[in-house]
């Protein structure tokens, strides 16, 4: 299907984000990558300021109140605990993914930040009190529940579509999944949980018309969503065990309140990475965290390995596949270097590298091109190398590009801070060589950081005073 954005001066994207409770592991990685992807391709062509991406991060949920209740030791209050260490999550969760060159999205709410606002125009108290206008949604004993059931009347008199149009699972299938937990306050066992009471001693909780209590996993991102994007917007993505429920009850909700068509013009799943034939899971015990990974690898080499299979096919991760990554990075960079001197800007990004991406994002033909300019550079054609060079760095795997000698300061930068030091540092002592006039010795530390793959820069700050920046590898 051709994609047609509904504004093309703003396309709009949400991406599901990771609970935050534990260490993101690698199977948590591939959205994120793939999706970074995308972005990057839809800022490539409809603008540079073009396209809103929003991807949440879920800090309201019972594995993260168990999380935090097992380790509280009272000693101070248990919000503090849960805030803590949702917080830390999210920003272990962010190095994470900086590690393997994702690019930030241009928002990233909290879900707390959006249960009850006077200052948002719209939160999740308010989304359901509209459910229950719309009577596709009750008040029982504290929570209030979804009705499938009342979805479907009410599209029979509205251009609100039926329950279930995502995920096309037969009616009884559903029920049937829905059965585990027929809670005594359920009208009908499909219905799904929009706001739960809490316990004020022991889970966080919010005022609202319905008692102290929590939202739903599913209200979070139709809220959060609308709050940010508009009821409708163009591409809402996940990875595939989100079609159900998740997904589904997302466009039920959002259908209903807003009174609306669709919540989303195109939805876009991952396939699951897979460890021996199995997905990747906290439940099931088999993961590696992203942290561990990049103990032994190079971010661009997990990034690459990644996007190495289609997004919605699944992935066997291997250390083979690792390997075979690395020595791809590794010539391609040398056939860079075989073709150098040479200068590149944006436009030599390949366009038969964007056309396979502009089909269903097929990142395996687009590698494929890659490999044909780095056929191209190692024969010494300079153009095949700044093109190469380009779209690596597109690609975000710009910073891919290393020798041998450069491999052990990428590892190091994945320990940020430390390298980060360590590069200011040698800026400061290079400057007050340059004070002093000593250029011998503030050359050879320029030289020394080139050395490692990094690109010190002179230039001018707004108010026109020298500053020096750094870059890896160019
Ligand atoms: P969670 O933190 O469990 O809500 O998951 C965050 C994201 O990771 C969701 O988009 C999931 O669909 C995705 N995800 C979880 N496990 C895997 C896996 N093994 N392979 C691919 N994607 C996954
Ligand atoms: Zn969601």
């Amino acid at each position: 299907e051709p994609f047609r954005p509904i504004d093309p001066a703003n396309v709009r994207m949400y991406v599901c984000g990771p609970t935050v409770y534990d260490f993101a592991h690698i199977g948590n990685a591939r959205p994120v990558i793939v999706f970074d992807v995308l972005y990057r391709l839809l800022k490539h062509v409809y603008g540079e300021k073009s396209v809103t991406y929003v991807r949440n991060f879920t800090d309201i949920d019972d594995k993260i109140n168990k999380r935090a209740l097992e380790r509280w030791t009272k000693k101070r209050p248990l919000l503090d605990e849960v805030r803590e260490l949702t917080e830390g999550t999210a920003a272990q969760y962010l190095e994470d993914v900086k590690a393997l060159g994702c690019l930030d999205p241009d928002h990233m709410p909290r879900a707390t930040e959006y249960v009850c606002d006077g200052d948002k125009p719209m939160d999740m108290v308010r989304v359901i009190e509209r459910l229950i206008e719309r009577g596709v949604a009750y008040a029982a004993e504290g929570h209030v529940l979804f009705s499938p059931k009342a979805m479907d009347e009410l599209a029979g008199t509205s251009t609100v579509p039926r329950y279930g149009q995502l995920s096309r699972r037969p009616l009884d299938e559903m029920i049937a999944g829905a059965r585990v937990d027929v809670a005594p306050y359920k009208r009908d066992p499909m219905d799904f949980v929009l706001w739960k009471p809490s316990n004020r001693e022991i889970e966080p909780g919010w005022d609202s018309p319905w008692g102290f209590g929590r939202p739903g996993w599913h209200i979070e991102c139709s809220a959060m969503s609308a709050a940010l994007l508009g009821e409708t917007f163009d591409i809402h993505a996940g990875g595939i065990d989100l079609v159900f429920p998740h997904h589904e009850n997302e466009i039920a909700q959002s259908c209903c309140a807003f009174g609306i068509e669709k919540m989303a013009s195109v939805w876009m799943h991952n396939g699951f990475l897979q460890v021996e034939g199995q997905k990747m899971s906290k439940s099931l015990g088999n993961f590696i965290t992203i942290r561990d990974v990049l103990k032994d690898w190079p971010g661009a080499v997990v990034r690459l390995n990644m996007l190495k299979t289609h997004y919605r096919q699944p992935i066997d991760w291997t250390v083979k596949g690792l390997e075979e990554s690395q020595a791809t990075l590794q010539k391609w960079s040398e056939s860079i270097e075989r073709a150098i001197p040479y200068h590149y800007s944006d436009d030599d990004v390949s366009v038969g590298f964007i056309e396979a991406l502009s089909d269903d994002l097929n990142t395996p033909k687009a590698i494929a091109v890659l490999h044909g300019l780095s056929a191209a550079a190692s024969k010494g054609d300079k153009k095949s190398a700044a093109s190469l060079d380009a779209t690596l760095k597109f690609f975000g795997q710009g910073f891919g590009r290393f020798s041998d000698h450069q491999f052990g300061v990428m590892s190091a930068m994945i320990e940020p801070d430390e390298s980060q030091l360590y590069i200011e540092s040698q800026i400061d002592l290079r400057n007050a060589a340059r004070a002093a006039k000593n250029f011998a010795e503030s050359d050879r530390i320029r030289n020394e950081l080139l050395d490692k793959g990094v690109l010190l820069k002179d230039g001018k700050d707004a108010a026109g005073n020298p500053v020096t920046t750094w870059e890896l590898n160019r």
